[in-house]
């Protein structure tokens, strides 16, 4: 099986490695589990990873093709993209609203990602999207990340990181979607990004979509 270098800095005692990652022992076990009625319980899957790793592409083509997470709708302040609606990429809130929604406790975490724009998980939409029947899948940068991952120790975490930060730039500038400005510091955080991938539970560098995809459902016992 060929092993990346990603994660060398890990301790290899606890893990396992898988074609393109690292796994950590006996996470998927525990969130794979059968309850006493023999359903399996659903699980909160947190995502995290730089801007332009690829987050978006793999969970839509992993839900293309096993329809298997529910995705948790966010908050944020800043203004929807051309295509963007609200209440499916994102709950688009005033400064107002959010901050009503921060006084009455209504976010499982928040924070001020980029500059002035804040992004948030309201409690209600966890619940809306478990609600489903289907398992939950939340993607939020680490901060909120490690927020979750106190209040809800039972999430699986999930980091995918890109194949360098050469790739990462140059996924950014194809995607066309932000300005030279924006991915600089989009850039400018993904270092800072990474220092955080030791702490989560499945790290998966994404070379190639379809392997990533394809290591996913492996990684669900979707796949033989
Ligand atoms: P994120 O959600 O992490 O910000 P996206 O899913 O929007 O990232 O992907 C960023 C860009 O990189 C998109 O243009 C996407 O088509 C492309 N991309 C995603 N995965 C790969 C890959 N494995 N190889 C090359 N390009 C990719
Ligand atoms: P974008 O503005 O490109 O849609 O998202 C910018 C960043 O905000 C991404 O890293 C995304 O994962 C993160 N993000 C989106 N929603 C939330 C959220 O509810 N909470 C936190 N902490 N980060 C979020």
């Amino acid at each position: 099986m060929q092993v990346r270098s990603i994660g060398s800095d890990y301790n290899t005692q606890n893990n396992r490695n898988i074609a393109f990652g690292i796994i950590k022992k006996n996470t998927i076990d525990k969130v794979l589990k059968v309850g006493e009625d023999g359903i399996k319980d659903k699980f909160l899957c947190i995502v995290s990873a730089p801007s332009g790793t690829g987050k978006d592409s793999i969970i839509n083509k992993f839900n293309e093709k096993y329809d298997y997470f529910a995705r948790i709708v966010t908050c944020t302040t800043r203004k929807p993209r051309p295509g963007e609606v609200n209440g499916v990429n994102y709950n688009f809130l005033t400064q107002d609203e959010f901050q009503k929604g921060v006084e009455n406790g209504d976010f499982l975490e928040y924070c001020n990602v980029f500059g002035d724009r804040f992004y948030g998980t309201r409690k209600k939409d966890v619940e809306t999207a478990l609600a489903t029947g289907k398992n939950a899948i939340l993607v939020i940068d680490v901060d909120g990340a490690m927020q979750v991952k106190k209040n809800r120790p039972d999430a699986l975490m999930m980091f995918f990181t890109p194949p360098s930060m050469k790739e990462l730039a140059s996924r950014l500038i194809n995607r066309g979607t932000e300005t030279m400005d924006a991915i600089a510091e989009r850039l400018g955080k993904a270092s800072y990004e990474l220092g955080f991938k030791n702490k989560y539970d499945i790290i998966l560098q994404n070379d190639d979509l379809a392997e990533s995809v394809n290591e996913l459902g492996q990684i669900f016992k979707l796949e033989r």
